[in-house]
């Protein structure tokens, strides 16, 4: 048989399991082709939560990393949460463990911790709050109002110098060193380099980038944000500044447009962990389920729900 008509066979095969076995599948943005199409929803990983909060299906399984479908258990903890490969880890999750946490809190009782969703379970279970890219400069906005003046930003470094620049300059904001290799790699120079390029072009990055990237962006925004953008703009050329499996979805959605990536390799490898074939295996075995102790649950349950409850 060959790749097509095994990819064929395997899309056919999984949209029978997902019938069978009442399953819905929940992908995000930067997953493979292949992937998004046999998706029953594509989204970031707020929208992800979203619809896994709200899904009758039996089982979810969720095509992202490891991250994202403990997300998913830990606000539908009833079904059964599976992701294709577990090894599908994020690296920007893995630089804040829940013992650093806990020690900065112990010296600074005060401060208000504010985690990206980009992080594990053990680390939102002793946060205040969580947010994504898409909320995070509202979720902080909101806790100012609420007389917040001292927070720190957990784990993306970027992420959080982006909503410091948001916020009145007399609250404090301490930024965990974290940071996604993938955006982090691009700098002022790629964006340079297209706008010689293509003089008319617009450029829309994500705010994992760098401070020096952002500036230059006609448009920053997480990528359910830059979506909604790309179906506004009226410019006919775009330059993205996220990881390249959103192309395939903006081509769906804005045919006419021509899309370059920001980078040469604009690729989160971990999300391209998840195969046709691991999605299969994973529902016709089953596997691999996200088992999370009911007290870490219960936990990772209140910053997450205080965050959908003010987003
Ligand atoms: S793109 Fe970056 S933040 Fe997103 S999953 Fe990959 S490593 Fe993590």
């Amino acid at each position: 048989m060959n790749l097509y008509k095994n990819y064929k066979f395997l899309k056919e095969e999984i949209r029978k399991l997902k019938l069978k076995k009442n399953a819905i599948i929940l992908a995000h943005f930067y997953q493979l082709p292949e992937i998004q199409e046999v998706a029953d929803f594509i989204g970031d990983s707020l929208e992800l939560a979203r619809k896994a909060k709200e899904t009758d299906a039996d089982i979810i399984v969720v095509c992202g990393v490891y991250f994202m479908a403990e997300t998913a258990k830990i606000i539908n903890p009833t079904r059964k949460v599976l992701i294709p490969y577990y090894k599908a880890g994020c690296l920007m999750a893995d630089m804040a463990t829940k013992e650093e946490i806990l020690e900065y809190k112990k010296n600074n009782p005060d401060t208000f911790v504010v985690t990206y969703v980009n992080s594990s379970a053990d680390v939102k279970a002793v946060s205040d709050i969580c947010c994504t890219s898409a909320n995070a400069v509202k979720i902080v906005e909101k806790l100012v109002q609420n007389g917040i003046k001292k927070f720190l930003f957990v784990p993306d470094k970027n992420l959080g110098s982006y909503v410091k620049e948001k916020i009145p300059k007399d609250i404090e904001m301490e930024l965990w060193n974290g940071y996604c290799y993938v955006h982090d790699q691009v700098s002022k120079e790629d964006v340079i380099f297209y706008r010689e390029r293509f003089p008319k072009c617009t450029i829309a990055v994500h705010p994992e980038c760098k401070k020096e990237v952002r500036d230059l962006a006609d448009f920053v925004g997480s990528t359910s944000q830059i979506v909604k953008f790309v179906k506004q703009t009226t410019s006919d050329i775009i330059v993205v500044g996220t990881e390249e499996g959103i192309i395939h979805y903006l081509k769906k959605i804005a045919p006419n447009k021509v899309f370059y990536s920001l980078h040469r390799r604009f690729i989160c490898d971990a999300m391209k962990l998840i195969t046709l074939p691991r999605l299969y295996n994973c529902l016709k075995n089953e596997m691999y389920e996200i088992r999370l102790d009911e007290k870490l649950l219960e936990e990772a349950r209140k910053p997450i729900e205080k965050m959908l409850k003010l987003s």
